[in-house]
C-alpha cells in the first residue's frame, strides 16, 4: 500500500508520517531529505545551486540511504551521515532552486519510485500524490497557516517534541526568521514551472493548525479501512 502526504515547509507532515509508518507497519520515505541532500553535497562542493547543468549532475552521482535509527531514521549521502547538516539554514537557501530543477526532480521520483515498488510506504513531499505516486492508495494534503507551521517549527528547532508534546520556549525573533523563511519556501515551490505544490485532485484536504498531532494521525488513519486495520493489528 502506498500513502501519499503532502503540503507546505512546517505543515506537520514529518511527524505524522513517520507516526502513521510506525503505526501501519509501512516505510517512511521522506522526500524532502533527498532534495535537502542533493543541495548539500552542492554546498560542499562549491556547486552553485542555480548552475542547473553541475547541480543535475551531482543529484545523478549521489547516493542517498536511510538508515533506521531508534525511533528515527539518519540520512546517508555518498556514506556521510548529513542528518544534522542538511537541516542548517544554508541547505534552506539552496534546496529551493536545486529542488526546482527538473532533471533533478527527474532523478528524485525515479529512486522514490524504485522505493515504492519495493513495497508499503508512506512517502511525504510536495508531489507525491501529483506525481510521484498518483495511483497511491491514501492521499493526503496537510497544510497549516503559516503563523503555525512556524510555531512548529520554532519548537522543533528548540528541541521540542511535537508527537509527545514537549515545549520549550521559543525565541520571538527565531520564529520570526522561521516564518519569513518558510513563506519564501512556500512561495517558491508552489511557482516554480516543475512540479509546484499543489493537492492532487483526489487528495484528502486536513487543515491541521488547531489540531494535535493525535488528531491529525487518527484524522489519516480513519481515511482508509486497511490502515485502520493495519494500525489495529500493530496495537493487538
Ligand atoms: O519537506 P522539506 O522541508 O524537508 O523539503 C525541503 C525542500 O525540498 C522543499 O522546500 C522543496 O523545495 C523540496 N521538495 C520538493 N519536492 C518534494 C519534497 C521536497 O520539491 N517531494
Amino acid at each position: 500500500m502506498i500513502v501519499a502526504i503532502d503540503g507546505p515547509s512546517g505543515s506537520g507532515k514529518s511527524s505524522v508520517a513517520r507516526e502513521i509508518a510506525r503505526r501501519c507497519d509501512l516505510t517512511y520515505l521522506d522526500t524532502g531529505a533527498m532534495y535537502r541532500s542533493v543541495a548539500y553535497v552542492c554546498l560542499e562542493r562549491g556547486v552553485d545551486p542555480d548552475d542547473a547543468d553541475a547541480v543535475a549532475k551531482v543529484a545523478r552521482d549521489v547516493t542517498i540511504e536511510f538508515v533506521p535509527d531508534g525511533d528515527g531514521q539518519r540520512v546517508l549521502a555518498n556514506g556521510e551521515d548529513v542528518t544534522a547538516q542538511i537541516r542548517t539554514p544554508e541547505v534552506e537557501l539552496a534546496v529551493s532552486p536545486v529542488s526546482a530543477n527538473p532533471r533533478v526532480r527527474e532523478t528524485m521520483v525515479a529512486l522514490q519510485r524504485a522505493a515504492g515498488e519495493r513495497g508499503d510506504v508512506v512517502a511525504e513531499g510536495r508531489d507525491i500524490g501529483t506525481v510521484v505516486f498518483p495511483g497511491a492508495d491514501v492521499k493526503v494534503f496537510l497544510s497549516a497557516s503559516p503563523e503555525a507551521r512556524a510555531r512548529r517549527r520554532a519548537v522543533q528547532r528548540g528541541g521540542g517534541n511535537l508527537a509527545t508534546g514537549d515545549a520549550v520556549s521559543v525565541d520571538a525573533r527565531a520564529e520570526q526568521k522561521i516564518l519569513e523563511d518558510l513563506v519564501r519556501r512556500d512561495a517558491y515551490d508552489s511557482s516554480r514551472e516543475a512540479s509546484p505544490l499543489r493537492p492532487a485532485d483526489d487528495a484528502h484536504h486536513i487543515d491541521s493548525s488547531e489540531l494535535s498531532f493525535e488528531d491529525v494521525v487518527s484524522a489519516i488513519l480513519g481515511l482508509s479501512p486497511e490502515l485502520a486495520t493495519r494500525a489495529e493489528g500493530r496495537l493487538a
